[in-house]
């Protein structure tokens, strides 16, 4: 065994500095942070070789004093806050000092900086944290770090990076990630000499458009909700835009970019039932919060936080989004509209438009998913009465494909819909609007039904018992275990001798049932099966009124209910070009 030593200030800075910097990325982030923090208007990012020969951060905030600028290069050097109470006051993204002396102590570092009231400022330059040049420097008030060869007294961390293009897309993804949570603040990216990101200053809204592309805004909702105390805002994906990954959600918390599991949770719940389980809205969701209600000094990266009231953020994340995307604003026939404009899109559609730049690795999924069926429509309503749009689809353009499926010829292609998840959504959607106190309609049975239940089905019948008149059934107890059933929903037809309610029955576990699993399994036991005939009128009843219910695209489980097939596609796969003969 060794002895045990102290290490060498040199050793052990380059050991800490591990923890704060991993790579390029780190470098950026804790630098603009810094420049975020002294308040810049305007910040410009410039990389070569992937961040991996030189990071430039310009910035035109409040600069460093002439006589502190050592020191801030020092280890534990801040001027953000001065004791430990100070972290549950800091509204500051830094606080740690350290980003600074980390960075310094595994590269060749220059900060030129000048305050405002001074005319002169100054220039610095280390090389591994030891001082190589230091004077005076003109230049207007703000701050320049320049960090060369990151980790050249490092090579095993060196080894580890990853390829320019890959570290550069890593900084591209946290600068905008920064220019959603910042709109006031220009933003100007360069890699290699050439500007690959602008962003000049302006509103969230428009800051919005700016990342992520002006075809997806159409498609988001505003939302904010305040208990007081917490404030939450920002924009949510309609559910007709999803995305196959995490990657367009970004959630700030007092304008720092954090991953966190709750929030991103209290996200999913409010799309429950509307999309399905592996796909993901597009979110840009801010939280305002009292400092002393969080504890920043979580993660080394400052990636997460902790929450005092956990619960409250996620009840009212929950339902600000919730009531973004249910908006009972928009009227009917917009809704129908909007519904129509994602079925039916132009046909002019340019493909390659900006948010392909941004969405990553989304579309990795295998050809023939039903991701296509997702996608957005950017652009705007092509015809505005929707009895027009209505007409595309006549009524001798349905066929049903074995018993299950229903084809529609559409302007453009052709949707597919499946009758019994199609048919689950309606039911789904009208049982819950009757749970809310409307009346549904009943089909009373020409002879009412005896069924003798199982002491378990008949438990389960007792408890939600004063449901089921919300559903179209009317049935009461009729002795020791027998129910009496006079009516059933009405346009229910597997009724079957009440195999269908012993079914529902059966789908109930133990213990006081939520309401929204005794609808999903009316709605999925009542719809009609695949394998069942339909006359034209019934498919195009059931198309109909699948298109009038809020979240037509999905079953109440989350899976599609139709597909859309494109003209492009088939002549794709058939090897059609446009200019190939007839
Ligand atoms: P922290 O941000 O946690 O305070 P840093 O090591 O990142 O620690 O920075 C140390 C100090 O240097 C900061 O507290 C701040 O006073 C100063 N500083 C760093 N970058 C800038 C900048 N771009 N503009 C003005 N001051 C800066
Ligand atoms: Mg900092």
């Amino acid at each position: 065994m060794h002895r045990i030593r102290k290490l060498t200030p040199e050793t052990s800075g380059k050991i800490a500095a591990g923890e704060v910097v991993e790579r390029p990325l780190n470098v950026v982030k804790e630098l603009v942070e810094n420049s975020l923090d002294a308040a810049a208007r305007r910040i410009v990012i410039e990389l070569e070789g992937g961040g991996k020969r030189s990071i430039r951060i310009d910035d035109d905030g409040t600069g460093i004093a002439a006589d502190d600028l050592e020191r801030a290069v020092e280890n534990y050097s801040t001027s953000k806050i001065t004791d430990i109470e100070d972290l549950y006051k800091v509204r500051s993204l830094g606080f740690r000092g350290e980003a600074l002396a980390s960075i310094n102590a595994v590269s060749r570092m220059t900060i030129r900086s000048k305050q405002e009231e001074v005319d002169v400022g100054r220039e610095m330059h280390w090389v591994a944290g030891e001082v190589r040049k230091d004077g005076p420097f003109v230049r207007t008030s703000g701050t320049e770090i320049v960090v060369e060869d990151l980790f050249f007294n490092l090579p095993a961390r060196k080894k580890f990076l990853s390829s320019d293009a890959s570290e550069t897309r890593r900084i591209t993804s946290a600068i905008q990630s920064f220019a959603l949570a910042w709109p006031q603040t220009a933003f100007v990216m360069r890699s290699n000499g050439r500007e690959t990101l602008s962003y000049p200053a302006g509103t969230f809204e428009e800051r919005v458009e700016m990342v992520l592309g002006a075809s997806v805004l159409p498609n988001l909702k505003p939302f904010r909700k305040t208990d007081g105390r917490i404030e939450i805002s920002g924009y949510t994906s309609m559910p007709s835009l999803t995305k196959g990954n995490r990657a367009s959600q970004f959630i700030f918390v007092n304008g720092r970019s954090v991953k966190d599991r709750m929030v991103g949770h209290a996200v999913r719940q409010a799309y429950q039932s509307i999309i399905p389980g592996d796909r993901f809205p597009v979110v840009v969701l801010h939280l305002s919060i009292p400092p002393e209600m969080i504890d920043v000094n979580v993660h080394p990266a400052k990636a997460e936080v902790r929450f005092e009231n956990e619960r409250d953020i996620h009840r009212l994340v929950s339902t600000a989004v919730r009531e973004a995307i249910e908006d009972r604003t928009i009227s009917f026939r917009e809704k129908v509209e909007s519904v129509y404009k994602t079925i039916f899109p132009r046909e002019d559609s340019q493909g390659g438009d900006a948010e392909d730049r941004h969405s990553g690795a989304e579309n990795a999924g295998e050809p023939g998913r039903s991701d296509w069926l997702f996608q957005e429509s950017p652009q705007p309503l092509f015809e505005r009465d929707s009895n027009e749009v209505r007409g595309q689809v006549s009524t001798g353009l349905y066929w049903q494909l074995h018993d299950s499926y229903i084809m529609i010829q559409i302007r453009g292609g052709m949707v597919i819909i499946d009758q019994h998840a199609a048919h689950e959504r309606i039911l789904y959607d009208m049982a819950r609007k009757n749970a809310g106190g409307e009346k549904p309609a009943v089909q009373s049975l020409l002879f009412p039904a005896t069924l003798e239940l199982s002491p378990d089905e008949f438990d389960k019948f007792e408890m939600i018992a004063t449901a089921l008149p919300n559903l179209g059934f009317e049935a009461e107890p009729f002795g020791a275990r027998t129910i009496i059933v006079r009516g059933i929903p009405a346009g229910v037809r597997n009724w079957e001798d009440g195999i269908l309610l012993r079914s529902i029955l059966s789908d109930l576990g133990a213990g006081l049932p939520a309401t929204d699993s005794i609808l999903k399994s009316f709605a999925c036991h009542s719809a009609v099966r695949a394998g069942e005939p339909l006359t034209l009128e019934e498919m195009e009843s059931l198309t109909d009124q699948l298109f009038a219910t809020e979240f037509p695209f999905t079953c109440p489980h989350g899976r599609p209910t139709m597909l859309r097939v494109e003209m492009r596609e088939l002549e794709k796969r058939f090897q059609r070009s446009s200019k190939s003969e007839r």
